[in-house]
């Protein structure tokens, strides 16, 4: 009765009770079996016999009831499972839990995938671990450690090799299952392959980076362009007013550039503009900022530098762009009027500006081809 029950169900306990009765009352009304020896009268014989039969009902059918209700939970157990792998397949975020009393890990079919390895193979922490690449795999290590420590939940990102050799990206978030006592006894994690978010992000700086670049940049000269040029001043002031430390501004503009332009063409005239933008970089020290503010106007923001540096800074420029662009084949020569402006707490950049561009003017002036520093 139970084997039936247990195979069949209420169905199995039904039908084994009909076999048992008709079995029990064809034998017991033959004068066989351990019933029709109670010595007593055959009524005595017929009420036992029921009593039996009831006692047997009554074991059964709860322990089929029982079986039902397994059934039922176990078909709905496996369906959520299946649901579960489902999602996650079609979310492709799988999970994985360690055991902490043995330290034993279990991954779902999805973080097999997600690995690049058959799902059902055999891994174990250490495996599972070393899947992160050697760069990673400090980081990744301390913060499981951490929440382990704490109990709180965690995240992380990581580099993972997998079986077929390739870089993925891999992202997980999890929390820690605590026992009764207060300790940690198992973590849970997803684990999610986020190579192409990462890749989209980088591609994406990428383009964003190149684009400030060219929106920060001269065309022609390869040197930070005025909006750039005047931004950064702007920073420099900032700095200078907040530390006290020193700043200068000189401020030049290539001599009689109509005339190359008219004598030899727009196109070398370009040139010409280029040669001294070169020339006069590489006369600056290496924390020297050179941006072109103008067609053939530019600007040496020199930080940290006294005014007497500033000076011999200036006229080095100047001095560079008179010898290093001097005529030879065909090519016209160029010098350039320098005014150098001290920042004196100007309240603004224009100020400043302003201040060099008189002294610049005053270079033209008396001659060009010089220096002059405001007043
Ligand atoms: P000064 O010594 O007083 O500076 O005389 P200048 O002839 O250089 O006068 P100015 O500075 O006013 O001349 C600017 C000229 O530069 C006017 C314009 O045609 C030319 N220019 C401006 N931008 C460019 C450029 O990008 N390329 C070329 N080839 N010429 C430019
Ligand atoms: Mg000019
Ligand atoms: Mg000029």
């Amino acid at each position: 009765m139970i084997v039936a029950s247990y195979r069949v169900g209420p169905f199995g306990a039904a039908a084994g009770m009909l076999i048992v009765t008709i079995i029990a009352s064809l034998l017991t009304g033959q004068g066989y079996g351990p019933i029709a020896a109670i010595d007593g009268p055959q009524k005595a014989r017929v009420f036992f016999l029921q009593f039996y039969l009831l006692c047997l009902l009554f074991t059964t059918l709860p322990l089929a009831a029982l079986l039902i209700v397994r059934q039922r939970l176990a078909k709905r157990l496996e369906q959520s499972n299946r649901w579960l792998l489902q999602a996650e397949a079609a979310a492709l975020v799988g999970h994985w839990r360690v055991d902490l009393a043995d330290w034993t890990i279990h991954w779902s079919d999805q973080t097999y995938r997600v690995h690049g390895v058959e799902p059902g193979i055999e891994v174990d922490v250490r495996y599972s671990v070393e899947r992160y690449l050697p760069e990673d795999r400090a980081a990744v290590q301390k913060i499981l450690a951490h929440a382990v420590r704490t109990g709180e939940p965690f995240e992380y990102q990581g580099r993972i090799q997998r079986a077929d050799g390739e870089i993925r990206h891999v992202k997980s978030h999890g929390s820690i299952e605590m026992g009764r006592n207060g300790r940690a006894i198992g973590i849970f994690g997803t684990v999610q392959d986020v190579t192409e978010t990462v890749e989209n992000a980088r591609i994406l700086e990428a383009a964003r980076s190149a684009a400030e670049r060219v929106a920060n940049t001269d065309m022609l000269t390869g040197l930070p362009n005025r909006r750039h040029t005047l931004a950064f001043l702007e920073k420099a002031l900032a700095g200078a007013r907040e530390h006290g430390a020193p700043l200068a501004v000189a401020m030049f503009d290539i001599d009689h550039f109509k005339r190359i332009n008219d004598t030899y063409g727009h196109a070398v005239g370009d040139d010409v503009i280029r040669r001294v933008a070169q020339r006069a970089k590489a006369a600056l020290r290496e924390e020297d900022m050179l941006g072109r503010i103008g067609g053939e106007e530019f600007v040496c923001i020199l930080q940290r530098a006294s005014a007497q540096a500033a000076e011999i800074v200036a006229e080095r420029v100047r001095k560079a762009v008179e010898t290093g662009t001097g005529e030879q084949e065909g090519q016209p020569g160029a010098t350039i009027s320098v005014g150098l402006a001290i920042y004196d707490g100007e309240p603004d950049i224009e100020e400043l500006m302003h201040r060099a561009d008189k002294a610049l003017y005053a270079a033209k002036r008396e001659g060009r081809n010089r220096m002059r520093r405001a007043a």
